[in-house]
């Protein structure tokens, strides 16, 4: 039975009980982390607690729990939970009001809520047995806020849901000028020419964690030139390679688009590349 934390304890995640007056519930008001956890070890840990914090900030919704209250928490629901490769879910909603009223309340105490799930071992740098990711595409209908990570998602499960009703493992999203965005649960990059290219940066995409210590090891590396720029559905569609990045995927390999395969239907020598470098470094954030 999986331990749950809500508010101040630990308990078995059925006896987890919250309001139906809360704001998370009412109006998906709230911000959500994932942190994975393989057999006790944090992965991207100070990445995913700033990105939160700042998510709080960009809604307005003070909590004053620094990142050693966070790992605490983190560090405690793993060991109560086994310690194995665990995905670590981390909720703050703005709390329960008396009433349903659009504007924030207040003194009304933010929800804090944490669980943890099971997720696949740390993905292998190799081709046999690395999964081969396959994708729908659809213009990108969600709001203008996408860079931050509100657990207000409805948006994203409907396009999670265009490519899942056609067989698909995700959708690529792209905006009205035929742009590439991200994904409805990850980020995007593509190759051509051993160059790998990733959007920038904008209110159009979550600022993904994987994404940035992908990008940040590259670079770091060396030895694959990166590129954070627009990149046209047009470039996605010739690419020599795909990717979707999240923090339990890392760098997922796409055969295929809208059923056309990517580049020769394998997966390529840069993605082999690039998650080996991963691998490597990926404890150093
Ligand atoms: N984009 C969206 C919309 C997501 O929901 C996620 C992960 O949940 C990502 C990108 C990847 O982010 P991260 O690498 O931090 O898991």
């Amino acid at each position: 039975m999986s331990i749950a934390f809500l508010n101040d304890s630990y308990m078995p995640i059925t006896e987890a009980k919250i309001s139906p007056m809360d704001r998370g519930f009412l109006f998906g008001d709230g911000i959500y982390e994932v942190i994975p956890s393989y057999e006790g070890k944090l992965l991207g840990f100070n990445g995913h607690i700033t990105r939160m914090q700042e998510g709080l900030a960009g809604i307005g919704l003070g909590l004053q729990w620094t990142h050693e209250d966070w790992e605490t928490l983190c560090t405690k629901l793993a060991s109560e939970n086994g310690s194995g490769n665990l995905g670590i879910y981390l909720q703050v909603s703005r709390g329960a009001d008396s009433k349903r009223y659009h504007a924030f309340p207040q003194d009304v105490a933010p929800t804090i809520f944490g669980f943890t799930f099971d997720i696949p071992a740390s993905p292998v740098a190799n081709k046999e047995t690395a999964k081969r990711y396959t994708v729908s595409t659809s213009q990108d209908l969600r709001w203008q806020r996408c860079h931050i990570k509100s657990t207000a998602l409805l948006g994203n499960v409907l396009h999670f849901q265009e490519g899942y009703s056609q067989g698909n493992d995700e959708t690529l999203l792209y905006n009205d000028k035929n742009e590439l965005t991200e994904a409805s649960a990850c980020n995007a990059f593509i190759v051509k020419d051993s160059v790998v290219i990733t959007p920038p940066l904008d209110n159009q995409l979550l600022p993904g964690i994987t994404r940035n210590m992908l990008v940040d090891i590259l670079r770091e590396d060396g030895s694959i030139r990166v590129e954070e720029r627009p990149v046209t559905m047009d470039e996605v569609r010739t690419a020599d390679e795909v990717w979707i990045t999240s923090s339990t995927k890392e760098i997922g390999a796409v055969v295929s688009v809208d059923g056309a395969p990517v580049g020769d239907g394998q997966i390529g020598d840069i993605w082999l590349a690039a998650q080996t470098l991963f691998t490597q470094h990926k404890y150093d954030y």
